[in-house]
């Protein structure tokens, strides 16, 4: 008998009050107390050092060996008056999680002598075994070797939970021939070519921007339950999901849940990564439940994209630690309870230059309202250009439950401007023939500084339900997935929108030499863009049926699965984008195309397992055992001389498991087979339609509903996974 869930809830019971730890009176005490922060390297560093590091995080130069040397000897007097003993190069490879080597400071030299050193190329580039890293193939296994170098970028940090404390140092990840491993390379190249880009259109506007950096802020959706129910449920353990459970009784439909108060367990727990966070320098802003019970979210400050990125794998990170301390368990998967809220993480982006100005950010003076229009509605034709690209890079296994699953939001990529920019295109978009005038009072002078703010921050005017959304200062997509590394969205996101910005320009330009002034060439160029983009705007209810149909007809894709999703990856069109970029090569698309597919037929191959184990050998036996109850209470009642209405009840119940262990046992079966049939393919891509359509479409579902059918039915005692109402509810 598996006592796991019983004694969970019984510990529950007797659980004391919440896990202390150190409190900071102010978070300005503790912040970025664990960054090598350029404050800090001042302090550490000499003047040439400082500078080197300076010019390599502003303007991307190279740091030479002397200068290697002497940053690693101040970031080792820096850590070690901490008491750091080990540095590891931190990197994200495609797995979706970091990734650590830690090694001593400690050394024996030539002569014996023990020491403790640090040098510049150590700091700067180090050599990981890659072969257990997913590549794609881009690597045979004799030739395991990979590269991990650093990106001063992204400041060095000193991760302490848990035992010991680590230096911790940003770093990319490439294979010995140079192809990035990892998603941060790719991330880099996109917001280098979007800087270029962004700043030659600038160039129309202000002559004295000379950088653009794409902003990001995330938005964190998680679960949190308690770790002794969710370590009674193998599913949640293995596959991060449930993949059995009935509905509870109770369940969001009071909506009570949602800004509620936030329970004092998870309380304490988010007080504390909170502290973790901010030593780390994660500028985390607000903590609130969400809609779903044990559902909550957390949001930073926005920042640069590649740091934010970093930020927020961090932050999954020590989430995930710090929780253990509280006896809880972090959920990110994008679909933990079936019937129940997913989760999701907003990435809210926008693009910054560096003489302060918010390019989503409404204009106040004619030129900077049209910088503005120009900046949105580029966005608005990369979106439309390259939606399947976007669709893409949020497509996983875990947001299939999401996007295109019977609960909203679909895989259609629209986007939502608001009624008053909705206006404004429409009239740009009415003057046929584009006869603008360089001081055209309806366009240049609308007062789009002041309606804007008025309208879009009104959360009135806020549509939830798009996956793309304006709202205000900037661009909201919303179908990311919880569990995802944002690096995937923004690179795409950034990617798209360089190009675009570069025809943008050549078609500007083009008007121009043709002698037509730049205000009109630029109104021109604008007005065509909404021409031909328009489609993919879209003010409703996206979660509609209607908009389904609707956005059929307008031609917009709507792939549902991760295995089909894929495929935009490797079109010709995208090989272009991103190999015109310098962002991908046509083989690094391919391998990651091979390995996105590789991770979903991973996934739900696990989840397949998972499936059928539980049902054979914990679902099914407790039916029987609930069964022979019921027959021995037969019997009983039948040996007392009762007669058959005195257990027909009982009977028509063991009838009843009896049909849903059957259909239970027989898909448990064949699914077997399919898995197997789907194990046989070569193609990686004929594997993940495989297992998506035959494995997962066909089995998952029928065996689940049969399972929580039983779960109905069955003696709560003999029971032994955690109910839905106890993992949701009890903390
Ligand atoms: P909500 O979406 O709930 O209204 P906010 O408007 O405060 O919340 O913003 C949500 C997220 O958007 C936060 O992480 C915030 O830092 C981020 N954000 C705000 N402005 C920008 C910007 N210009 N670029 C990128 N992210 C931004
Ligand atoms: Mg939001």
């Amino acid at each position: 008998m598996n006592h796991l869930r019983f004694d969970a809830v019984s510990n529950l019971a007797n659980l004391q009050a919440p896990v202390k730890f150190e409190t900071a009176s102010k978070i300005t005490a503790i912040f970025n107390e664990n960054v090598f922060t350029l404050k800090t390297a001042r302090h550490y560093l000499t003047d040439d050092a400082y500078k080197s590091l300076l010019a390599s995080i502003r303007g991307g130069k190279k740091i030479d060996r002397a200068m290697g040397n002497q940053i690693a000897n101040g970031l080792r007097a820096w850590a070690e008056s901490k008491g750091v003993t080990h540095f590891t190069h931190w990197f994200q490879p495609l797995t979706g999680l970091s990734a650590e080597k830690h090694d001593s400071f400690f050394t024996i030299k030539g002569d014996g002598t023990p020491i403790e050193e640090f040098e510049g190329a150590a700091l700067i580039q180090q050599e990981p075994d890659a072969s257990s890293f997913p590549s794609g193939g881009l690597r045979a296994t004799f030739e395991a070797r990979g590269y991990t170098a650093w990106d001063p970028s992204s400041p060095a940090f000193i991760m302490e939970i848990g035992e010991g404390k680590t230096l911790c140092i940003p770093t990319i990840f490439v294979s010995y021939t140079g192809e990035s491993l990892d998603t941060k390379t790719p991330l880099i190249k996109a917001l280098v070519a979007l800087d270029k880009a962004a700043v030659d259109v600038c160039q129309y506007f202000d002559k004295n921007i000379t950088k653009v950096t794409a902003t990001l802020g995330w938005e964190q959706e998680y679960f949190v339950v308690d770790a002794g129910l969710a370590n009674a449920r193998p599913d949640l353990l293995l596959t991060g999901r449930t993949v059995f459970g009935h509905a509870p009784a109770k369940g969001q439909q009071l909506e009570d849940h949602y800004f509620g108060a936030i329970p004092e367990r998870v309380y304490a727990f988010m007080r504390d990564f909170e502290q973790e966070s901010y030593k780390l320098g994660i500028p985390l802003r607000t903590r609130h439940n969400e809609v779903a019970p044990a559902q909550f979210e957390c949001a930073p400050i926005f920042e640069e994209a590649n740091l934010a990125v970093d930020h927020n794998t961090l932050l999954m990170d020590v989430m995930s630690r710090v929780a253990k301390r509280h006896n809880l368990k972090v959920l990110l998967h994008e679909k933990p309870f079936a019937g129940i809220n997913g989760s999701g993480k907003h990435n809210n982006w926008s693009m910054s230059t560096d003489t302060g100005v918010n390019l989503l950010g409404p204009g106040k003076t004619p030129k900077t309202n049209l910088m503005f229009l120009t900046f949105f509605v580029n966005i608005i034709k990369a979106v439309h250009n390259y939606s399947d690209l976007l669709r893409a890079s949020i497509a996983s296994a875990g947001n299939d439950h999401r996007l295109g699953a019977n609960e909203a939001p679909p895989a259609i990529i629209s986007i939502f401007i608001g009624k008053y920019l909705t206006n404004v295109l429409n009239e740009i978009e009415k003057r046929v023939g584009g006869d603008f005038d360089e001081t055209d009072e309806a366009i240049l002078k609308l007062d789009i500084h002041k309606s804007i703010p008025e309208l879009m921050l009104d959360n009135t005017d806020r549509n939830r339900t798009s996956p793309f959304a304006f709202t205000g200062n900037k661009f909201e997509f919303r179908a990311v997935g919880s569990a995802a590394n944002c690096a995937g969205a923004m690179t795409v996101i950034n990617s798209i929108m360089a190009e675009t910005l570069k025809n943008f320009k050549n078609e500007v330009d083009g008007i121009i030499e043709k002698g037509e002034k730049k205000e009109v060439a630029i109104m021109q160029v604008i007005q065509k863009y909404i021409v031909e983009s328009k489609v993919v705007l879209f003010e409703g209810d996206g979660y509609s049926a209607e908009w389904e149909k609707e956005a059929a007809k307008r031609g917009l894709p709507n792939v549902k699965t991760t295995p089909l999703a894929l495929d935009a990856f490797v079109t010709k069109k995208a090989k272009a984008l991103f190999e015109d970029n310098d962002i991908y090569n046509h083989v690094e698309l391919e391998a990651r195309h091979e390995i996105m597919l590789e991770e979903y037929v991973k996934k739900v191959q696990i989840e397949a397992r998972v499936i059928g184990d539980l049902a054979t050998t914990l679902i099914i036996p407790a039916a029987v055992k609930y069964q022979n109850t019921l027959l021995q209470n037969i019997k009983g009642l039948k040996d007392a001389g009762l007669d058959e209405s005195a257990f027909a009840s009982q009977k028509a119940i063991v009838a009843q498991v009896s049909k849903h262990i059957n259909v239970i046992s027989e898909n448990v079966t064949k699914m077997i087979e399919a898995r197997k049939k789907a194990n046989e393919l070569t193609d990686t891509r004929a594997k993940a339609i495989a297992y998506c359509d035959d494995v997962k479409g066909n089995y998952f579902d029928i065996i689940r509903y049969h399972v929580d059918k039983l779960e109905l039915m069955v003696d709560d005692a003999t029971w032994s996974l955690p109910k839905y109402r106890e993992i949701l509810f009890l903390r």
